[in-house]
């Protein structure tokens, strides 16, 4: 008997029919090719990872690029949304395409309220956040409301407590790790950035490729980096080298400068 494969979750934001310099928008046409690979891996028994996919954030691109092609390849995945943001913010999906995605049979979780960093907010703010977004999802959505994702992929043991007790079950990280099944509370995830080729995914799916132990070992220097340069420093520099869009709207901008994203 062999093992079945470790999942490996893959974590994206925006689709976009173009190519884009920003490093949070995946090219539509290269999502459809991520996808046929992952339905060849999934298929193959020889694979060394199960891939999984997810969106956060909730921007309209997941309704009017991702939808179609995962419903026409008939595969799920993970929708975190901010629920502050629903049918609130221009860019974002509302009721009516969150609905949607629930009908198809896809999975919806929470991504906060204000998409605040949970390690900013205090008890009052945590509920707002955790639980309130939840119950909201729940009402609109008619559905229970168990998985989240975190903003910025920022937390600590009182974040993960506080989610436990505002009724959520797996809490979603931007830390790529594999994970064994079932998966335990905390998943994993590898954030797919638009400079990342086709060929590259390939090569990091194929067993023993070590690209998954590099990436740990450079998340690890990162959380260094932060420690030894500090937090603001640390988020001027990586704003820098991921060639952020010049901001057309401040509270967007707001919103994804959010340096632990990766
Ligand atoms: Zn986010």
């Amino acid at each position: 008997m062999t093992q079945p494969p470790n999942r490996l979750y893959l974590l994206y934001h925006e689709l976009r029919p173009s190519r884009s310099d920003y490093s949070y928008v995946v090219e539509t046409s290269q999502f459809e090719k991520h996808v046929d690979l992952f339905l060849k891996l999934r298929n193959e028994k020889t694979s060394a990872f199960y891939p999984e996919i997810t969106f956060d954030d909730g921007h309209i691109s997941n309704f009017e690029f991702a939808l179609p092609i995962l419903q026409s390849h008939a595969i799920k995945a993970w929708f975190f949304i901010t629920v502050g943001w629903t049918g609130q913010k221009s860019g974002y999906m509302g009721w009516p395409e969150l609905r949607a995605l629930q009908e198809a049979g896809q999975l919806i979780g929470a991504h906060g309220w204000s998409h605040t960093l949970l390690t900013h907010c205090d008890q009052p703010q945590l509920q707002k956040e955790l639980l309130e977004a939840r119950l909201i999802l729940e009402d609109k959505l008619g559905t229970s409301i168990t998985a989240m994702s975190l903003p910025g992929g920022r937390s600590n043991q009182r974040i993960l407590t506080a989610c436990r007790e505002a009724g959520y079950t797996q809490i979603f990280t931007s830390v790529a790790k594999a994970e064994p099944q079932p998966a335990g509370p905390t998943v994993g995830r590898l954030n797919i950035r638009g400079d990342m080729t086709l060929e590259w995914l390939t090569k990091l799916l194929e067993p023993e490729s070590g690209v998954l132990s590099g990436l740990q070992r450079q998340h690890q220097i990162k959380a260094a980096a932060k420690t030894l340069l500090g937090d603001r420093l640390y988020e001027k520099l990586w704003a820098l080298l991921n060639r952020h869009e010049p901001a057309t709207d401040a509270r967007e901008a707001a919103a994804y400068e959010d340096p632990a994203h990766h």
